[in-house]
């Protein structure tokens, strides 16, 4: 796997696909520059082997050229964040990116006009990548949250640098961190799967049955495997064409000796409102009319016993519904016991879809081992997918 550390950049253009994709308020300010603030050390280590940069990207989803998406709106902080002027050239190819490229001194950074005011860079087309290329000397991608795309920035344009490619510092702990939880992990290893449906998780579920010890599941997925059992599970949420699923991966997990652990209490409320009446009851004997929208105090003992007997785990996926406070105790409190675990040694990695937006909003970032920046991205490598981006520089 090559990364950066295999190359000397000293007077050479690094082309690099970065994730820029930062929200913007409606003074086109950003609100939330994690994502720069990631690239940082890949820039850095280019820049001070006396290299240059051209950093390419997309922001949000414009049809066509539309200002409000323009990647200039983010020069100030990327800027303020790396402490280096930054050029702009208001279209990714053409003869005066070519030129801006060419001018490029050692210590300057390009930033290229968003890539997806191209057609053809979601296209993954061949002509628009060669000429992406002809930018830099060395392709570099450190954009995970678009590694499971076959763009034209972040795969296609990776076959015009047989030789000089490489990921970025951001992939590469992507990599690895999924790499040490799903096949170097340390035993006993666990997932934890939350959020709402089992639809969107099984081919994870599948995927991970065979690289963990336990198996937390939790949610509003519990609830499609408690009616499999026979459980009343009064107007919870329920996907009752994956019963007959619930009940086969509940057997492939006792085939394959993963412990399958399931909320055994929940918060129940009468209505899906924050203000709505809440009880504790029995998971299985939710009544009619009531809905269960958290873990209870019960089964997050149970959760925080396995949470801190493991030595690796894999969080996806809130305990309730955690965007509403009367139902974000039981996330909160995993995320208490995966900090715990985690300061006790454990490895720790959150990634994919809500969670990360959980853990952020909790203040667990810093507890856990690592937060990953790429949802789709992440579920997809979770599903054992080989995600382009990644093939493309590995090729
Ligand atoms: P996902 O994107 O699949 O991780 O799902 C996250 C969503 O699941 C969040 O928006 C939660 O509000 C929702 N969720 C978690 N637990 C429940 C539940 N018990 N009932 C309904 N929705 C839930």
């Amino acid at each position: 796997m090559k990364t950066l550390n295999d190359f000397d950049f000293n007077n050479k253009k690094a082309l690099i696909r970065v994730d820029f994709n930062v929200p913007l308020n409606d003074s086109f300010e950003v609100t939330d520059a994690t994502r720069i603030v990631s690239a940082k050390p890949t820039i850095i280590k280019i820049l001070e082997d006396g290299g240059s940069c051209v950093l390419m990207s997309h922001l949000g989803r414009p049809k066509g050229v539309q200002e409000e998406f323009s990647l200039k709106h983010i020069i100030p902080k990327i800027e303020d964040i790396l402490g280096v002027e930054v050029t702009f050239v208001s279209n990714c190819i053409g003869e005066e990116a070519e030129a801006k490229a060419k001018a490029l001194q050692a210590g300057e950074i390009l930033l290229l006009e968003n890539l997806r005011f191209h057609d053809q860079e979601k296209q993954g087309d061949k002509d628009f990548a060669e000429q992406l290329s002809r930018l830099g000397d060395i392709y570099v991608n450190d954009a995970f949250g678009t590694a499971h795309r076959a763009h034209a920035s972040t795969t296609i344009v990776a076959q015009f640098f047989p030789e000089a490619k490489c990921f970025g510092y951001l992939l590469a702990k992507e990599i690895e961190s999924i790499k040490k939880v799903l096949e170097d992990g340390e035993k006993p290893v666990l997932a934890v799967l939350g959020g709402a449906k089992v639809s969107s998780k099984i081919t994870v579920i599948e995927n991970i049955l065979d690289k963990v010890d336990h198996l937390i599941i939790g949610g509003g997925m519990t609830f499609t495997f408690i009616k499999a059992q026979g459980g009343s599970i009064g107007d919870s949420i329920c996907e009752d064409d994956k019963m007959e699923l619930a009940l086969d991966i509940m057997k492939q997990a006792e085939a394959k000796g993963v412990k399958i652990h399931l909320p055994v209490d929940v918060i129940a409320a009468d209505a899906f409102s924050n203000d709505a009446n809440t009880q504790v009851v029995d998971v299985e004997h939710i009544p009619e009319g009531w809905q269960g929208l958290d873990a209870g105090p019960k089964s997050l003992e149970n959760f925080d016993v396995v949470v801190n007997e493991c030595k690796t785990i894999l969080w996806n996926g809130p305990l309730g519904v955690f965007e509403m406070e009367s139902f974000a105790k039981g996330t909160i409190a995993l995320g208490d016991s995966i900090a715990s675990s985690t300061k006790n040694g454990a490895f720790s990695l959150v990634g994919g879809g809500d969670s990360v937006a959980a853990v952020k909003q909790f203040g667990f970032e810093n507890k856990v081992s690592y937060v990953s920046t790429g949802g789709g991205a992440m579920l997809e490598s979770l599903e054992g997918k080989t995600l382009p981006g990644i093939a493309a520089i590995l090729d």
